[in-house]
């Protein structure tokens, strides 16, 4: 018999801890699992999930426009917000009921309050129950960044923005990264009067400079508005409701709604990590080793509260190496080399690898194959969006080291495309593949 209640208690119940809590008792662990709030995370509760059903919604704007074009007599039709907003809601719900019931079925007790650390193998409840546990885990993800200015209290982030009560006739989206650029593209299909408000020249770091610059002018050609370089002051609520944002430099601009997309920090506030000497980096995040081991020998963390990447799929993988390694006895690491990600943006865009300007600087020689191509489907329907792939050699080995793209499915393609680049795959394996023809797919293997 254990010393302890748990062998694993997990706190936060999201991506990285639902998955190590199913995996640890598939090993024969008893494990607990604490969540204050709603099962699934961020990621399905108020983050990828419903953002990417928004984005179908939004879609259909340009599908009923260009279906004219391919002979169907569409009316004019109209969005009903509520509509799209409930049937999301409803199917966030009908997700979490599934993470409820993988839990369940794996004999992991679910405990719905708050959990603080007393100690290195002790836990304290909101009801005041107190539990002990072998190990703990924490996967707590990370919370939106509001910056620090008056008026900011009359902005939502996107923990709220799934839940408006109507769709705005006038956003400003104050960010220039994944959530600015893809609510940037939601809300324009919904006919809002859209603002992009970023504090430097630059959108969407990390990602190679020549797709970024597509998504800005295919943006701009649509219709969302930047404001680049802009030094925020204030927001002031006027009597009708308006929200007037003001800058130190430049006119201020009026909106319904005002959406901070400026980051997200790790979720560590309150959590007792001090009771048990567990270390945070300059940036609030929880130090970890390769196997998530933090500073405590009995503490473990993995996911967003640990900031090494903040994508869902990586703090599933960290939570399995963490259950395998513990639990399982398979020590495990994650691999964070060629992650794939991609923007939802309208069109989206999607990487993996080095970028250009990553593989100049760490390469000897490079070369770069480029198509920028007008989708079959943009040209019947009259649109004048080009996509663009981009492909990264080492000339040396001929080994792709990047790929990426914008355009329509990209996301899709990539993850297929990523394997062979994961893989090492040469530019010479590329062209021995034959094209599947016609598909914007096939661009990848025609790369003169
Ligand atoms: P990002 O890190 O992508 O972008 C933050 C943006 O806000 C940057 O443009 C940054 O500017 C700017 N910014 C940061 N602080 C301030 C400030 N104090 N005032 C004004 N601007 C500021 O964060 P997001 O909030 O968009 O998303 C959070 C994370 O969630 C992402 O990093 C990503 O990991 C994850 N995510 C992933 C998605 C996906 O995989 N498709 C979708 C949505 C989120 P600067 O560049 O100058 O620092």
């Amino acid at each position: 018999m254990s010393d302890y209640d748990f062998d694993l208690f997990v706190i936060g119940a999201g991506s990285g801890g639902v998955r190590a809590s199913r995996v640890a008792a598939a090993h024969g662990a008893k494990v607990a699992v604490a969540e204050e709030y709603r099962v699934g995370g961020t990621c399905v509760i108020r983050g990828c999930v419903p953002k990417k059903l928004l984005i179908y919604g939004a879609h259909f704007a340009e599908d009923l426009r260009d279906a004219r074009r391919f002979g169907w007599k569409v009316p004019d039709c109209d969005f009903e917000w509520t509509t799209l907003r409930d049937n999301v809601l409803a199917d966030v719900d009908r997700l979490e009921g599934l993470y409820r019931n993988t839990l369940n079925s794996h004999e992991v007790e679910l405990i719905q309050e708050r959990a603080t650390i007393t100690g290195p193998h002790s836990v304290k409840l909101a009801s005041g129950r107190e539990v002990s546990a072998k190990y703990i885990l924490v996967s707590t993800g990370a919370w939106p960044i509001i910056p620090d200015i008056e008026g900011a209290e009359h902005g939502v982030t996107s923990n709220e923005v799934f839940h408006l009560e109507e769709c705005p006739k006038r956003i400003v989206i104050v960010g220039g990264g994944y959530i600015a650029n893809e609510f940037a593209g939601i809300f324009h299909e919904f006919g809002s009067h859209v603002t992009i408000v970023n504090r430097s020249g630059t959108l969407l770091r990390g990602y190679d400079e020549q797709i970024r610059d597509r998504l800005l002018q295919i943006s701009m050609m649509k219709g969302i508005n930047f404001r680049f370089n802009a030094e925020m002051e204030r927001i002031e609520k006027k009597e009708d409701g308006t929200l007037s944002v003001r800058f130190r430099n430049g006119d201020p601009i009026d909106c319904d709604l005002l959406l901070f997309a400026t980051g997200r920090k790790p979720h560590v506030d309150g959590l007792g990590l001090e009771n048990a000497g567990v270390e945070l980096s300059d940036k609030g995040a929880i130090k970890v080793d390769e196997y998530s081991r933090t500073s405590c020998q009995s503490i473990y963390a993995v996911g967003d509260v640990t900031d090494r990447m903040q994508l869902t799929p990586v703090a599933i993988r960290e939570g399995h190496a963490f259950a395998d390694t513990v639990f399982g006895d398979n020590p495990r690491t994650v691999d964070y080399a060629c992650v794939p990600s991609a923007v939802f943006s309208q069109p989206p865009l999607a990487g993996v690898g080095m970028t250009e300007a990553e593989a100049r600087n760490t390469l000897g020689t490079v070369k770069i194959y480029t198509s920028d191509f007008r989708p079959m489907k943009n040209v019947l329907a009259g649109r004048d969006e080009r996509a663009l792939y981009k492909m990264v050699v080492d000339a040396t080995t001929d080994r792709v080291v990047g790929l990426h793209m914008i355009g329509p499915d990209a996301p899709e393609i990539l993850q297929a495309a990523a394997i062979a680049v994961k893989a090492g795959l040469t530019k010479q394996a590329f062209d021995d593949t034959v094209a599947l023809h016609p598909s914007m797919a096939e661009e990848l293997v025609l790369l003169k």
